[in-house]
């Protein structure tokens, strides 16, 4: 999709209403787009030529003043004005009263970040790897926010010293291997200061990789300049994840940004979210992974939209995701293939939920079906000996060659199925009837039976 002439112009009127004094000349400028990102009502009524009635704009003021509007002119001029109210950019990007509307069920915090947090910045919620938030700003307001809770709340990047305590955790905490940057957008920062955050992170030795999640190749391609490449390159292991929502997004700009990083050796992956009204369509999906794919983009994750206050207009049902999963599995590449998750509310993680390809199966054989709709078999081997795993990896056969005496803990289902443990079942903590069996109380579970008291609903 080479830019054409007319986008060109389009560009240039945008550029030159914002700024008399030569904007269309600084409109690859990525601060110049920061410092134009357009905040009212009133300018996107100009910029696009569109008038809204005396009764929307009451609510869209009322929208405004519970969840702020802030676009890039980039992101802007990507906008059909045409058919604006259906197009995909204007719906991530502009207010609509339906925020307002708190559904039942609905939270503030559905993943309850603000809980699994240690420290200021720090979520620590898998075994090994943690989120860290070093950017409270975005160039763009994305409408499907899942911490619109916090959108615009004080626009601010935390100083060294806020920071310094993310970073002491990280070094206190020997079990973080991984370590995600997200925000707001990481790529907020000036880039001496994000090279700073990363030359910390490089000297902790048991940080194995960094990953920055960022949305800036999409709402601002132009921040991702040579000078921030060649920074970024010298922190590898690096990996960005990026959020395109829509092929429309893909533009001559992005595939820049996009090659600019890939070029530098940053493996990219995306994290795309379904929208209603935005991509929940197969063939949009399928053309957007396709366009992914080209420009060295591994879709990674397809989200289920997440149940935060203001979203309710945004999420469709699951079966929504699952038709568009199924009309990809095997119909294109597995590389361009993302998995579907859905992000437990109340703190539980992303769990992938994909469509089922096992049929059934018997101690001989398992039966499958395919995309086609062929049903087909595998037969198991006769020959398997199963050994019984003590963890003692040092006289196991597989050589896994351990460096030093690695302790490795089993965790949830996986400790279910390991041979070494004797828990033959998670139990809730707080189960009536264990806690009747045991008569001391409630929730008392025997060990033996009870594994480990893991879930704990109500907690988030
Ligand atoms: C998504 C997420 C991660 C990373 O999950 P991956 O599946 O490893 O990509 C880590 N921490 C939190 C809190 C997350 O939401």
């Amino acid at each position: 999709m080479p830019t054409t002439l007319a986008d060109e112009e389009r560009r240039a009127a945008i550029a030159d209403r914002l700024d008399e004094t030569g904007g269309s000349e600084r409109w690859r400028d990525w601060r110049w787009q920061l410092r134009h990102a357009i905040r009212d009502i009133p300018t996107f009524e100009a910029l696009l030529g569109v008038r809204f009635s005396a009764h929307e704009r009451g609510r869209l003021d009322a929208t405004l003043a519970r969840f702020p509007l802030s676009i890039t002119p980039y992101y802007l001029s990507l906008i059909d004005a045409k058919d604006y109210a259906n197009d995909p950019v204007f719906l991530q990007a502009f207010p609509r009263a339906s925020e307002l509307e708190v559904m039942p069920g609905d939270m503030a915090d559905p993943l309850a970040e603000d809980k699994d947090s240690p420290v200021a910045g720090i979520t620590h919620r898998y075994p090994d790897r943690v989120l860290f938030q070093v950017s409270n700003v975005c160039s763009m307001y994305c409408r499907h926010c899942t911490r619109k809770r916090k959108v615009g709340d004080r626009d601010f990047i935390p100083g060294r010293d806020a920071l310094k305590e993310g970073l002491d955790y990280i070094r206190g905490t020997p079990v973080v291997r991984d370590v995600l940057l997200s925000g707001g957008d990481p790529l907020m920062l000036a880039d001496g200061y994000l090279d700073w955050i990363l030359s910390e992170l490089d000297a902790i030795p048991h940080v194995e990789i960094v990953r920055i999640g960022t949305r800036m190749p999409v709402v601002l391609p132009y921040r991702i300049t040579d000078e921030l490449v060649a920074m970024l390159r010298r922190h590898h292991p690096l990996w960005v994840n990026t959020h395109f929502n829509h092929p429309r997004e893909i533009t001559a700009s992005s595939r820049r940004a996009l090659a600019r990083l890939a070029d530098a050796g940053i493996p990219l992956g995306n994290q795309t979210v379904l929208l209603a009204g935005v991509n929940d369509c197969p063939r949009i999906m399928r053309r957007l992974v396709h366009r992914l794919v080209q420009n060295r983009v591994r879709p990674y994750y397809l989200y289920q939209c997440d149940m935060s206050e203001g979203l309710s207009h945004f999420r469709t049902p699951v079966g929504k995701g699952m038709e568009i999963i199924e009309s990809l599995i095997g119909h294109t590449s597995g590389l361009a293939v993302p998995t579907y998750v859905i992000d437990a509310p109340g703190g539980g993680g992303k769990i992938p939920v994909m469509p089922q390809y096992l049929i059934s199966w018997n101690t001989n054989k398992v039966v499958l079906r395919n995309f086609e709709g062929v049903i087909t078999t595998y037969k198991e081997p006769d020959q398997y000996r199963p050994v019984f795993c003590n963890r003692n990896c040092e006289e196991c056969r597989l050589s896994l060659r351990l460096e030093g005496a690695e302790e490795y803990q089993a965790l949830g289902i996986e400790r279910l199925l390991a041979d070494h443990d004797d828990a033959v079942s998670l139990v809730p903590a707080g189960n009536e009837r264990l806690g009747r069996r045991s008569g001391n109380g409630a929730g008392e579970a025997d060990p033996a039976e009870a594994g480990e008291a893991e879930d704990v609903p109500g907690e988030g």
